[in-house]
């Protein structure tokens, strides 16, 4: 059977809009066509005590809520949180990394809270830091986590971002450089929002590891739960099966947003850092980056996009790969979340005023939900929508569907790319300074 999983999200204890309501969560799920989502944060002490008041044991390692709204009484959570690992790496200098851990139930969460506790790590932060002094540290810390309970799974998160293993602070050139001998014992990887399967292809110590695809969301919003997810194949429902099938790869698809809309997909400085003015910004794509990795506006050093640092790991891990010469391992669906889609069909800026949410609610009387409409081809999903929903919105969901649409500009440094519907560019060749 299929089960879709939503493993990675933050509580308010992470900052972002404000506390999460879990039952505001659960409807989104229903919405969005998710059937387990990391409850995010669950080794912060408040987080933790409100999970454990609010949820119940359904199946081993998976918890509904007590009181779930009527409209989804099915949704299952799931104890996680995301921990930023520090230390000493080969390059020089302290890089911090950010890891996903999953846990199978309260107790072992509340063990591995009272070793990070006796480690020093402040545990009021929702995303706390768990200082080392080098890899061998991170690694001794990482196997005394994982001996609590031998299901305790460890993911890096969006690998390819700044604050992810592979990200261009502090460069490293190998998982082990900086996960130590822990290394073999990661079997899974988070693309992050502005990688996907085919980017994360470019790694060569990447092609025997499995690739999970989660929101990282901060919010019950209905463009930010689910924006992306991963179908797995399971015999049951239950923690150790969800683990089980990332182990093995037994990977259906996944969800993917389209990396190039990703916050750090291109190469650049966005405007009002570092002294730019509103005005200035510079992105560039990896064949038309400064190789000096220098900014042309304020010359200090540019935030290196997702798609540069793959091309360079590729190279250093002595295989250069291109985008054109590899096999993503994963099937991945690709998806704008619709709210957005709708808004832009609609011309409106809004993607959450009141008209994008009635025919955001039209569609999924049609399809169940947003993970079920894009699985559909384009003759079934325009036959479906023709009667429901203006037809600049279909054309718009269809637009997305063929493949037909760009973002201008594409995401770089912590800005995400803007939707244009009918039009293609190309992730490379785009080099774009305004002084
Ligand atoms: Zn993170
Ligand atoms: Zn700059």
């Amino acid at each position: 059977m299929q089960l879709t999983v939503d493993l990675h999200s933050h509580s308010g204890y992470s900052g972002g809009v404000g506390q999460v309501s879990l039952a505001g969560v659960a409807e989104t799920m229903r919405k969005k066509g998710i059937d387990v989502f990391g409850t995010g944060d669950c080794l912060q002490p408040e987080w933790l005590a409100h999970l454990e008041k609010s949820l119940v044991e359904r199946e081993a390692g998976l918890f509904a809520l007590q009181d779930p709204p009527e409209s989804n009484p099915g949704a299952r959570f799931l104890l996680q949180s995301e921990i930023i690992i520090t230390a000493d790496v080969p390059s020089g200098g302290r890089k911090g990394v950010h890891t996903v851990l999953l846990f199978p139930s309260f107790a072992v969460a509340r063990e591995a809270a009272a070793y990070l506790a006796k480690c020093e790590v402040k545990l009021n932060m929702g995303r706390p830091f768990l200082k080392c002094q080098d890899s061998a540290d991170v690694a001794e810390k990482l196997c005394a986590i994982c001996k609590i309970d031998a299901s305790i799974m460890v993911i890096p998160a969006h690998v390819l971002t700044p604050q992810g293993i592979y990200g261009s602070d502090h460069p490293i050139a190998y998982l082990s450089d900086f996960y130590g001998d822990y290394n073999d014992q990661i079997r899974v990887v988070e693309t992050g929002l502005s990688a996907d399967p085919q980017v994360l292809a470019l790694i060569p110590e990447l092609d025997n590891r499995t690739l999970i695809s989660n929101s990282d969301c901060h919010s019950p919003a209905l463009n930010r739960v689910g924006r992306e997810f991963t179908v797995l194949e399971v015999t049951q429902v239950s923690y150790e099966e969800i683990v089980t099938a990332l182990y093995n790869r037994k990977i259906i698809h996944t969800g993917e947003f389209s990396p190039a809309e990703g916050r750090y997909f291109l190469t650049g400085h966005r405007s009002g850092k570092n002294g730019h003015t509103s005005e200035q910004f510079c992105y560039f794509s990896p064949d038309t980056a400064p190789v000096d990795g220098v900014c042309p506006i304020c010359g200090k050093g540019l935030t290196i996009g997702v798609l540069q640092r793959a091309l360079e790991l590729s190279a250093i891990q002595g295989e250069p790969r291109t985008l054109q010469n590899v096999q993503p391992r994963q099937k991945a669906i690709y998806m704008v979340p619709l709210t957005e889609v709708i808004a832009a069909g609609l011309g409106v800026k809004n993607s959450s005023s009141n008209k994008v949410t009635q025919y955001f609610e039209a569609v999924i009387n049609s399809f169940e939900s947003e993970a079920n409409l894009w699985i559909h081809a384009e003759n079934e999903i325009e036959k479906q929508l023709a009667a429901t929903v203006p037809n600049k919105v279909l054309a718009a969901i269809l637009s997305i569907k063929r493949g037909d649409y760009t973002f201008d500009p594409l995401g770089y440094d912590g800005e995400y790319g803007e939707l244009i519907l009918d039009r293609k560019t190309p992730w490379f060749g785009n080099k774009i300074v305004k002084i």
